[in-house]
């Protein structure tokens, strides 16, 4: 049964979505979904020249990736301007709002001689004799509807900061209708969020400031006040509120990278909130059972990219094999169109553990698809000793007959090494080197058994034969 929680991300479609809307999404999907509630979108296009249809679309691609589905299609803000209209001119009515004709200059002038350099607007127009108004009203000045902001104090329970008040005569009788007649945010905000039946608002800490503002106009219209909590900010590594100067901030540049759709997810939800007991890798519906609001953080959170990717790791380890080669395809080079699957499914399961980002897969894992172009020159320097090319041509032909499975292999290593007096490490690491080109990989002898016993035998009889190796001019 549904619940009467309704709750709304409400995105401005003039840039991508960015980390910190796609958490709010995420609070608010997560509050809804929890309490059985609505979870519904609205896009707040009414700035028409900064927005765009093809902004609207990504942030919808963006929250659909993320998994944070909408009820309801999506409230247009731009289709409700007269409604929102027709709220001020109520409030106008109700001796609530009024005209004001103070042009911007006479308001800049006014500021700069006030004492104590108050910037508030100082009621003039509030206090106009009726033939003073009449006589502007027939010269026909522009005109704005200002609010007429109560005296007294708003107080209001937030889920995040809890007892919060702000004293209303620091609040000026802002403008809710612009000269040409449009309504401003602050009042679209407020008549759309009663008109959808917002029950809870969640937002980050940057709108604190509008919320009493909104909540004298919810008073003033004679709404219902919904109950809001203000998220702490996000901030970069330097501690300093999260921008661009920080690298990426749009989801779509974290899909990119090949962090998976449910670690951004996990990731986001646990900066501004714990579901306690340490618990970090979740999924959508172990989060949707786990949320609580009131565990949400008064405290802001980094954005740690070195955990984001441990985090992707995790993630990663989670996916069935199949299911992750289908999440790799986006990242499958040209060059290796014609593996078949069934080939980098073996070299998957082996990879799985090492890899962070879907983007590192095929780097990594160069070795399953080609021989070594070149031997890492520490690694040589360390593992590859004058007496290294006759063991390991000793073991190659031996290779040639052994049975190609790892116990057999790793057996036939182990018993070479004590036969010849050496450490197993004196073949495995040089073994690797020849193999692989480096000095890591999945378990040796798993991986010998994927790339087989032909490439294995050529890996090694290339390395005896390269000068890389220093062995080259011995042959
Ligand atoms: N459109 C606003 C923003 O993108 C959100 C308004 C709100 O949540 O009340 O910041």
């Amino acid at each position: 049964m549904s619940s009467p929680i309704v709750v709304r991300f409400a995105p401005s479609p003039t840039g991508y979505l960015h980390v910190g809307g796609a958490r709010t999404a995420i609070f608010n999907w997560l509050y809804a979904r929890n309490q059985n509630g609505r979870f519904l979108l609205r896009i707040e296009d009414t700035d028409r020249a900064r927005s765009s249809d093809a902004m609207t679309r990504e942030i919808l691609n963006g929250l659909r990736w993320l998994g944070v589905d909408w009820d309801d299609t999506p409230w247009i803000q731009s289709e409700h301007l007269e409604r929102h209209r027709a709220e001020c001119l109520r409030l106008h009515d109700e001796d609530k709002a009024y005209w004001c004709y103070c042009s911007a200059d006479d308001l800049a002038a006014r500021r700069a001689g006030a004492e104590n350099h108050d910037t508030k607007y100082d009621r003039r127009c509030l206090n106009l004799g009726d033939a003073e108004r009449a006589a502007k009203e027939a010269a026909g000045l522009p005109r704005v509807l200002r609010f007429r902001v109560p005296e007294g104090v708003t107080e209001f329970y937030d889920i995040v900061h809890e007892e919060t008040a702000f004293r209303n005569e620091e609040i000026d009788d802002f403008v809710i209708l612009r000269s040409d007649g449009s309504p401003v945010y602050m009042i679209a905000v407020v008549v759309d969020d009663h008109d959808m039946g917002v029950t809870q608002v969640l937002r980050g800490d940057d709108h604190l400031s509008n919320t009493p503002k909104q909540i004298l106009l919810y008073n003033a219209l004679g709404y219902s006040v919904p109950m809001f909590g203000h998220m702490p900010l996000i901030l970069g590594e330097d501690k300093k509120r999260l921008s661009k100067r920080h690298g990426a901030t749009a989801v779509g540049e974290y899909q990119t990278r090949g962090i998976l759709p449910e670690t951004l997810f996990n990731f986001l939800a646990l900066l501004g909130w714990s579901p306690g007991e340490d618990r970090e890798i979740m999924s959508r519906d172990e989060m949707v059972d786990l949320f609580d609001a009131r565990r949400l953080l008064k405290k802001s959170s980094v954005f740690d990219e070195k955990k984001l990717a441990w985090m992707n790791g995790q993630h990663i380890r989670l996916l069935g094999d199949a299911e992750l080669l289908d999440r790799l395809r986006p990242w499958r080079p040209a060059a290796r169109a014609s593996v078949p699957d069934d080939y980098l499914l073996l070299v998957l399961a082996l990879m799985k553990e090492r890899i962070e980002l879907l983007a590192d897969f095929f780097e990594k894992a160069v070795y399953f698809f080609d021989d070594p172009a070149q031997y890492d020159a520490a690694g040589v320097a360390k593992h590859w000793k004058p007496e290294t090319s006759a063991l390991l041509r000793a073991l190659a032909a031996q290779f040639a007959s052994c049975p190609f499975e790892a116990p057999a292999l790793e057996d036939l290593v182990r018993r070479k090494a004590e036969e010849e007096s050496v450490s197993a490490g004196k073949l495995i690491h040089p073994l690797r080197l020849a193999l692989t080109g480096g000095t890591q990989s999945p378990s040796l002898f798993d991986m010998m058994v994927v790339l087989g016993r032909e490439t294995c035998v050529r890996r090694i009889e290339t390395a005896l034969r390269s000068r890389e190796l220093g062995v080259g001019s011995n042959e």
